[in-house]
């Protein structure tokens, strides 16, 4: 993160600033429930370090991490929709990014064709 930038809304969350229903917690993630969920299930994970915008970012300086999310997105949905689920990761203000600090949507539970994350 540039030194100028303020911490993102995850950050604040990660660091205990700011309340969140935290649904899991590992040394690099974090996953939460979404605070206006698009979907029966919405839940976002979300890897600690605030270095990488968005999912093009992460996949080439931190392939393993992608990885690390993609799986603990799987046993997320495994505990709280049964296994099946949508995962989403807005990239850029045209595709409805609005955090520029990487995150996944999971969405389960029941999807309905509005529900984009
Ligand atoms: P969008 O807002 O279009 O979904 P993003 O893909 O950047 O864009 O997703 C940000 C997500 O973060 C949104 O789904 C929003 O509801 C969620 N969110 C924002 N603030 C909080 C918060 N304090 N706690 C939980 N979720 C939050």
């Amino acid at each position: 993160m540039p030194d100028h930038a303020e911490p993102s809304i995850f950050t604040r969350i990660i660091d205990r600033e700011i309340p969140a229903d935290v649904v899991f917690e590992s040394e690099r993630l974090i996953a939460i429930r979404d605070i206006a969920p698009k979907a029966p299930v919405h839940l976002l994970v979300i890897p600690k370090d605030p270095q990488f915008r968005d999912v093009v970012e992460l996949a080439a300086g931190d392939p393993e991490l992608l990885a690390e999310m993609v799986a603990a997105a799987a046993t997320l949905a495994e505990e709280h929709c049964g296994g099946q689920f949508r995962l989403v990761f807005n990239t850029g203000t045209d595709a409805g990014q609005t955090v520029f600090h990487v995150h996944a949507h999971i969405m389960g539970g029941g999807l309905t064709e509005g529900s984009l994350g």
